[in-house]
């Protein structure tokens, strides 16, 4: 089968990869997506389950690169749900005709860089090939589903799905006795949405998470017009704010107000849209100990006020990590849902799931006979879909390997050893610990700068440093070593007992918690200094 080469070729058709192809179709650069999926949309291409939608307000989440779009897409929701999220995808592809450069079916499988041809040999399934000199990878952080290892998984006679794999067609729910595996982020917007469509939900629950009310409300034609008036003002907010959001970091000082004061201002802050419970919080509750247990006993009291059965409450609040220590999932009718006669919680640090059967989930206290099994079991997150690919460097060296204990990267856009191999949306960068499709868009921007200066100048190979990459480290262990969060255990510090070398104990620094604004003046400061970070030769 015939090899075929292009300057460029972007990995994922994403909102990473989506806005990529835009910015090179542009310039006029020879690139094309390879997409893995049969179609574009990436994460809202796959998450199809009941309840899946943003906890980012859909207008700070929608690209901000085209006035026109800007003021065509009216968001119905102020965080919007996956059908919609999937359209405005295709909208955007298809208003700027990006499907032409995109290859869809093409996962690629492995690559490895040619030092005598100074390109990538890229290789797909069915004897596929394609050679690039650049790569640009947009493949997700959350983009390889994980299983846990429970005994007889494929004995179950019913169906059985994880969240990420959600069927197309419509899924019964009706009548159905349903177990929802996991409480992280999509199993509580899926029981939420569930509880009452379904004949009984056994929810099966290894660690409680926090959780807050994502309040989401429509957006009228008026509210539309309001926001499309203030675009300007959202993004530059959204750049000024650690989070990439409009919220903003309360600042009067945690130890200067008085309890009542604080608790006045959490009330406040619980009936907000999103994440304002997080981002315009007190710093000091992810700083300090005290104050972060304060407010952890403030949300424990939430929970108790809104499950009737105290045992139950007792179970849903987490004990092993304290308020906003782990991405913090945002709720609808989540804990209103265990007040319902048809919905139980099987609490497995209890009683632990022994095997899965062919009618159901046996666990030490009994067995749950059920019609449809959902995994609601996470992602071998942020190194995951670089880890299924075999990427081999300079002198054959696995990237794999490289990064077993953990990503070490420049600026989170490039890994020494590793040429013309350039990350949007990748480990250690600010992607994962905020608003993604802001830090997406000034990555695809920062990253299509560097190619563009590569190519005008006739430079064939783009490397980063071995010393800057160990400054980079350095000052990503030192922003997250100031949080508490350092100690949790959760995607955020690379932990999931699913994935081999990513139990507890191996602390991964994933992702570049300095925050969004810090993060953009590394990439400015760097790109005005003319790459000095980089090999450019
Ligand atoms: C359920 C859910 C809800 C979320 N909600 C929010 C939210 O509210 N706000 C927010 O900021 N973020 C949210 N996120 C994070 C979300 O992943 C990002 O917002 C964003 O969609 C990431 O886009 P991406 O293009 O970088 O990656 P993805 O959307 O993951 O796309 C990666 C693409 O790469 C493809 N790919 C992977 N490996 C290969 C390969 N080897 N060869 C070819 N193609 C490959 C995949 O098939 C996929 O299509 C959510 C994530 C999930 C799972």
């Amino acid at each position: 089968m015939e090899t075929r080469h292009h300057d460029v070729i972007v990995l994922g058709a994403g909102v990473s990869g989506i806005y990529q192809i835009k910015r090179l179709a542009d310039l006029g650069i020879d690139a094309i997506v390879l997409e893995a999926d049969e179609d574009l949309g990436g994460t809202w291409y796959r998450n199809r389950y009941p309840g899946a939608r943003f906890d980012s307000e859909s207008y700070t989440y929608g690209y901000s690169f085209s006035k026109e779009l800007l003021n065509e897409w009216h968001w119905k929701e102020r965080f919007s749900s996956q059908p919609e999220n999937l359209r405005y995808l295709n909208y955007v592809a298809d208003k700027f005709d990006l499907r032409r450069h995109m290859r869809f079916d093409s996962r690629v499988e492995s690559m490895t860089w040619h030092e005598d041809e100074r390109r990538w040999h890229l290789e797909l399934p069915h004897g596929e090939s394609y050679t690039a000199r650049f790569v640009v990878t947009g493949v997700g952080v959350l983009s390889v589903p994980t299983l846990p290892r429970y005994p007889g998984i494929d004995d179950f006679a019913g169906d059985s799905f994880h969240t990420y794999w959600w069927p197309k067609d419509p899924v019964p729910l009706r009548g159905r006795r349903v177990g929802v595996i996991g409480t992280g982020a999509t199993g509580i917007q899926v029981i939420g949405d569930i509880a009452e469509k379904v004949d009984v939900l056994s929810v099966f629950q290894r660690r409680p998470n926090w959780t807050t009310p994502l309040n989401n409300s429509l957006i009228s034609e008026q509210e539309m017009a309001e926001i499309r008036a203030r675009y300007d003002e959202i993004f530059a907010n959204c750049a000024l704010s650690p989070g990439g959001f409009e919220h903003v970091p309360d600042r009067r000082g945690f130890w200067n107000l008085s309890k009542e004061q604080r608790i006045a201002f959490w009330d406040e802050l619980y009936d907000k849209p999103g994440f304002a419970i997080l981002a315009a919080n007190f710093p000091e509750v992810f700083l300090d100990e005290t104050a972060n247990r304060e407010m952890s006993e403030y949300v424990a009291g939430r929970i108790r006020g809104r499950v009737d059965d105290p045992r139950v409450a007792e179970k849903l609040i987490p004990r092993d990590h304290g308020f906003g220590m782990q991405r913090l999932p945002l709720e609808t009718r989540y804990f209103e849902a265990y007040n319902r006669d048809n919905v139980h919680l099987v609490d497995l640090s209890a009683t632990p799931i022994e095997r899965i059967t062919r009618s159901g989930i046996q666990t030490t206290a009994g067995h749950h006979d059920l019609d449809l099994i959902v995994y609601a079991t996470g992602f071998d997150a942020i190194t995951g879909a670089f880890d299924r690919m075999k990427i081999r460097g300079v002198d054959g060296r696995f990237l794999g390997d490289k990064w077993r204990d953990g990503p070490s990267t420049c600026l989170g856009i490039m890994t020494h050893g590793f040429p013309n191999l350039l990350m949007v949306a990748g480990p250690q960068s600010v992607s994962g610990s905020t608003n993604f499709p802001r830090a997406i868009e000034g990555g695809v921007d920062w990253v299509t700068g560097l190619l563009e200066h590569a190519l005008e100048c006739g430079h064939r190979r783009i490397e980063a440093q071995a010393e800057a990459e160990r400054e980079w480290l350095e000052e990503v262990v030192r922003v997250q070593e100031r949080l508490l969060l350092r100690r949790s255990k959760g995607w955020f510090t690379g932990y999931n007992a699913n994935v081999d070398g990513h139990q507890q104990g191996q602390i991964r620094y994933q992702a570049y918690f300095g925050g969004a604004p810090r993060y953009k003046a590394f990439l400015e400061q760097e790109a005005a200094d003319g790459y000095p970070r980089f090999d450019l030769s």
